[in-house]
């Protein structure tokens, strides 16, 4: 039976509690929020940490903090977030990473206009450090694609440079952000054709994409990323929790007669190295 890895993306970077109380904010919190996802069938969380003010925040002892946590009470596979933190030197940005050795971090290919109001800046030389920090550490990149230009971007350092990426590619699609692809099926089947052969590959869709492109995903036997991160709503008007969320892509991966991967599995799956 076919296994379909879910990620459960539990907080991000932005999300207040005002816009969703069930928004996970200090690290217990988010360990706790972890540990219900994988009773309900994920294998993998995606973490990010924030600060006391609730905002991002990239400090060690934060991810530290809900690391162990989760560590303790689960088998899951970490996948510690390298973004969000605010204004901080590129290597702030994976210092948790190269210390704590989760067994994928994000690794985002771009920079662009995040709609409304930011700029998501990866610039060349911060990918390049990045890349060879977690080939050093045994730490597996989660390639997020926004748009197609970041496929490309990835097979560039790939095929280009050495030692800053390496085959087969892991890549996860985030679609939905406002001015970059739109999650759409038509959208995500166009991305997939563009990746190179042998990868591995998972998508979320934004807000109210989030439903139709975890429904095609499934379908063309990718894997799922699901959580508050990207969608606070589990039906127009209602708020979702996080365990509703992974529990709802858990029933509807096994209506399709496929099985949500346990972690051990997803590490078959992605080739990753057990901590
Ligand atoms: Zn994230």
């Amino acid at each position: 039976m076919a296994k379909t890895i879910i990620s459960a993306a539990l907080t991000g970077a932005v999300t207040p509690k005002s816009l969703t109380p069930h928004i996970p904010i200090t690290p217990k919190e988010i360990a706790d929020d972890a540990i219900r996802v994988w009773k309900e069938g994920a294998a993998i969380v995606h973490l990010h940490m924030r600060n006391d003010e609730g905002r991002g925040s990239l400090e060690t002892a934060r991810f530290k903090e809900a690391v162990d946590r989760i560590r303790d009470n689960t088998d899951l596979v970490l996948n510690l977030s390298t973004s969000g933190g605010g204004n901080v030197s590129d290597e702030k940005r994976f210092e948790h990473v190269v210390t704590l050795l989760p067994e994928i971090a994000s690794y985002d290919v771009g920079t662009f206009n995040w709609l409304p109001g930011g700029i998501f800046a990866n610039s060349p030389d911060f990918l390049r450090k990045c890349g060879r920090a977690l080939i050093e550490c045994g730490v597996k990149p989660e390639i997020e694609v926004f748009d197609g230009g970041m496929i490309n971007a990835a097979m560039y350092f790939l095929e280009k440079e050495e030692g800053i990426l390496q085959a087969p590619l892991h890549f996860q699609f985030v679609l939905g952000v406002h001015g970059m692809a739109k999650a759409q099926p038509q959208v995500l089947t166009q991305l997939h054709s563009m990746l190179p052969a042998g990868s591995t590959w998972s998508a979320l869709g934004v807000g109210a994409g989030h439903l139709p492109i975890l429904y095609t995903a499934v379908a063309m036997g990718g894997h799922v990323r699901v959580g508050l991160e990207d969608n606070v709503y589990y039906a127009k008007g209602q708020l979702a929790t996080n365990s509703q969320l992974v529990a709802r892509a858990a029933r509807l991966i096994r209506e399709f007669n496929n099985e949500p991967a346990t972690p051990d599995e997803a590490r078959a799956i992605l080739g990753l190295k057990k901590r």
